[in-house]
């Protein structure tokens, strides 16, 4: 590596380029320089509010104090998402984070729950978690108490206003050495191998670097409209493309999770904030107009509406290379798949620690990029997935948008997921995907996919021990659940 330090440029300061600028201060040394563009005339897409546990991780890497950052983003807890009327109208299910039960000899929990139920045991999966459990009866705590070690503990993320998220990391890498440049990027220079050699400001500042990271959102201004990288476009198998987001006073239940209900044409969101409520409709634009959109959503808020819905657009799917010569694309310019199961920060936090990964200390080597775009296109195919399952594995018939999925074909590796749980009740994950095998059970089962029998070594229990089993762990999450707070109180005490 030359003495000099060497340049990384990153192009936007939404949550990815914050989020991003914030890792390489934390991360990098002096021999590295960061430098980020932003334009507040463009601003942010900020809409972004429900996370998944993971982020826990990112925000202990950067050593932020839980409480501050919740304070300082308006934040809540998050046990889960609540699926409403998606099977059918009438019908419920919640996607809890954590454990269910506990496994036994060489089973999953699940196992044995399908015995259970096919020998007539009423309660669903989800009375054996404890996650699900306090929020069904909107509670929270962090810790669940060390006399009960036959519990995991709680598994949270965070609901948190992203524009708020953004300007406290924007805050934490300005005191530690990122240079924020404040312009409109009118032009990217290349040098003659197409690689990117400077970004030019509307000011005629020309800002240079060896590496450059593209967080400039949908635009994708260096890695597509510069670069010319191309784009897999996944709408036929998640066919919304817009969505209409407004927040409103907080009212109605402070709710320890996110809400998805089911709409005629995609779903509306909603994300309890401590200062308002965070709502939206992601709809397909072949099956609704945007005014209809509109007036569903302002006719579904729990309390008065703060602004005027704001429309987004976009298409689904994933650049066809997210490391392109010296440019890294994280962020909406590298891909984006609706929020219905909150993976989008979470792709952010993970490209980050691929970068650094494979952070070049000289010019990039060709290994490295490809192992890279390997990583990053086999984490979005398999999240794709796991959101595809939701619209297929439908009953609704009630809508041409709901006919249309219910009767898509569907890639095959998820065809065979299903196939694989409906059967035998087995759940296959490979490599480092990021839905646990908790969270395809769960969606699996309220998608309505049940599976016709169980594992044969779930019988070896007597249906004595099956019983006590099964009221041991069911006694254990009531016992918990029935001591803690309420997620209103929690919040109040502890991060208001
Ligand atoms: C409807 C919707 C709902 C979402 N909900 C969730 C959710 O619940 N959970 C979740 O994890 N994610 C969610 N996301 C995704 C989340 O909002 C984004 O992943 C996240 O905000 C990162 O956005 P970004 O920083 O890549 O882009 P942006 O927020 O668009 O930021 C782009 C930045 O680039 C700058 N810029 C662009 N062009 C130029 C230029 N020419 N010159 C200078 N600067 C420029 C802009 O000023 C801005 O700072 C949602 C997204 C959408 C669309």
């Amino acid at each position: 590596m030359s003495a000099e330090a060497r340049q990384i440029t990153i192009a936007g300061g939404g949550t990815a380029g914050w989020m991003t600028a914030a890792s390489l201060a934390r991360f990098l040394d002096k021999r590295y320089r960061v430098r980020l563009i932003e334009s507040d005339q463009i601003g942010t897409v900020g809409v972004g509010e429900a996370t998944i546990p993971q982020i826990q991780l990112f925000n202990q890497a950067l050593g932020l104090d839980e409480n501050d950052f919740l304070r300082r983003t308006q934040g809540t807890f998050k046990l889960g998402i609540q699926f409403v009327d998606w099977l059918r109208p009438g019908h419920r299910y919640i996607h809890a984070f954590g454990q269910i039960g506990r496994p036994l000899g060489l089973l999953p929990f699940h196992q044995y729950w399908l015995r259970y139920r096919a020998g007539g045991g009423e309660l669903g999966i989800d009375a054996f978690s404890l996650n699900a459990s306090a929020a069904a009866q909107n509670k929270f705590t962090r810790q669940v108490k060390p006399a009960n070690a036959t519990l995991p503990p709680m598994t949270y993320a965070f609901h948190f206003d992203a524009s708020l998220y953004a300007k406290y990391l924007r805050n934490y890498a300005e005191q530690r050495g990122v240079v924020r440049i404040e312009g409109k990027i009118e032009q990217v220079q290349q040098r003659h191998d197409g690689s990117i050699d400077a970004l030019v400001l509307a000011n005629g500042e020309r800002v240079g670097g060896d590496l450059f990271i593209d967080c400039s959102g949908f635009r994708g201004l260096l890695i597509e409209q510069t670069l010319k990288t191309g784009y897999d476009d996944w709408s036929h198998w998640l066919p919304c493309d817009r969505a209409m987001a407004v927040p409103c006073a907080r009212a109605g239940e402070f709710t320890p999770y996110t809400r998805s209900t089911a709409r005629p044409a995609g779903w509306q969101w909603r994300i309890p904030l401590q200062h308002r409520t965070g709502n939206g409709y992601v709809y397909s634009s072949r099956h609704l107009s945007d005014d209809e959109a509109a007036a569903t959503l302002l006719a579904n808020l729990d309390g008065e509406a703060l602004a005027d819905p704001r429309p987004l657009r976009f298409v689904a799917g994933k650049r066809r290379k997210f490391w392109n010569r010296n440019c890294v694309a994280i962020g909406l310019a590298g891909g984006f798949m609706e929020p219905l199961e909150s993976t989008s920060i979470h792709l952010v936090q993970t490209a980050i620690a691929r970068l650094l990964t494979f952070l070049p200390d000289g010019e990039p080597r060709q290994a490295d990029i490809d192992e890279f775009n390997r990583q990053a296109a086999f984490e979005y195919e398999r999240i794709r997935d796991f959101l595809v399952l939701h619209y297929k594995a439908v009953e609704r018939n009630d809508t041409p948008f709901w006919d249309y999925c219910r009767t898509m074909p569907i890639p095959e590796e998820l065809q065979r997921k299903i196939d694989l749980f409906s059967t035998g009740g087995r759940i296959v994950r490979h490599n480092d995907e990021l839905f646990t095998e908790v969270g395809w059970l769960q969606v699996l089962l309220g998608q309505g996919v049940n599976p016709a029998g169980h594992h044969p070594l779930a019988d070896q229990l007597s249906a004595g021990e099956l019983a006590e089993f099964m009221n041991t762990i069911r006694a254990v999450i009531q016992h918990e659940t029935g001591a803690m707070p309420t997620h209103a109180g929690f919040v109040a005490a502890h991060c208001a």
